[in-house]
């Protein structure tokens, strides 16, 4: 029997994710039988009730649900594990399997930048976790700052330097990546203008995990001429991942990315 499959993203926020565009562009271009929605999720205790309810056969998920999303799991794949972060959900016969495709998709947003070897994150979510772990596999050191002290331990154990705002000694970056939500549905800067300045002037690039719009943050690298990127390849590189893992390798993957691709211009 013909069955449509359909996917969605939970996130709270959610209203601004440019995720069922992407997907249903890769779908409907490449006549692959489904429908990618968004599901707005205050409560991520609920989301594999939710998942069940809608009968998902997979899932994104975005803030702040992704530390959720791995405890929601009945088992974790590949780098998920190592982070306990998980952003793509598969059902697989009704098991919740939970992946992890947000880190690669940033080193592939950050290609152009060269060679990396010193990172300042700011920021300590499940998203600063992922791109700690994957900066670290390639032997690129990571300074962590954050606004509070609760999260950070974790971070130090892995091998990062750790900064409360109150604690921050500034370095020498070759990047420095915005990985808090300020800026996504407010005009804040991800730290006191003070420590934002030290570091912009530190720095050789800057990237955003915001994507869509110009963060405080980015306006400022902007008016310091430092070369930034938004989040919008590290968007595009973890949903060709994610829609790889969707439809189990059925489409090609220079076609999801072409697709993935040319619904940005939507
Ligand atoms: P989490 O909720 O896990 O973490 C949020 C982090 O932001 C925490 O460290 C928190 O600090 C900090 N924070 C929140 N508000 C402020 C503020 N006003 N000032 C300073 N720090 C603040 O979020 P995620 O890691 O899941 O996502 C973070 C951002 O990255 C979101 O904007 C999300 O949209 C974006 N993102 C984009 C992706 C893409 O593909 N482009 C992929 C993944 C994420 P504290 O610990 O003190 O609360």
């Amino acid at each position: 029997m013909f069955t449509k499959q359909l996917f969605a993203i939970f996130g709270d926020p959610v209203s601004h994710s440019r995720s069922p565009l992407m997907h249903n562009c890769v779908f409907k271009n490449l006549n692959y039988p489904a429908t990618y929605t968004r599901v707005h999720l205050k409560d991520g205790s609920k989301l594999k009730e939710t998942f069940f309810a809608l009968d998902l056969s997979g899932a994104n998920i975005t803030v702040p649900h992704k530390e959720a999303a791995f405890e929601a799991c009945d088992a974790i794949r590949g780098f998920a594990q190592k982070v306990g972060v998980v952003n793509t959900i598969v059902n697989e016969n009704g098991k919740l399997i939970g992946y992890n495709t947000d880190a690669d998709g940033f080193m592939f947003a950050i290609k152009e930048f060269g060679a990396i070897k010193n990172v300042l994150i700011l920021g300590a979510g499940g998203t600063a976790k992922a791109l700690a772990a994957r900066f670290l596999q390639d032997d690129i050191q990571v300074g962590i700052i954050n606004r509070s002290q609760s999260r950070l331990p974790y971070f130090k154990e892995l091998g990062c330097e750790t900064f409360t705002w109150d604690s921050f000694k500034v370095s020498k970056y070759d990047l420095v990546v915005n990985t808090t939500s300020a800026g996504l549905k407010d005009e804040e800067l991800p730290a006191p203008k003070n420590i934002i300045n030290a570091v912009l002037e530190n720095t050789s690039f800057v990237a955003d995990a915001i994507y869509g719009k110009v963060t405080p943050f980015l306006k400022l690298a902007e008016e310091k001429n430092i070369t930034y990127k938004d989040g919008a390849d590290m968007l595009l590189g973890q949903g060709v991942l994610a829609n790889e893992l969707f439809v189990n390798s059925k489409l090609q993957k220079a076609d999801i990315s072409m697709f993935m691709q040319k619904s940005f211009e939507l």
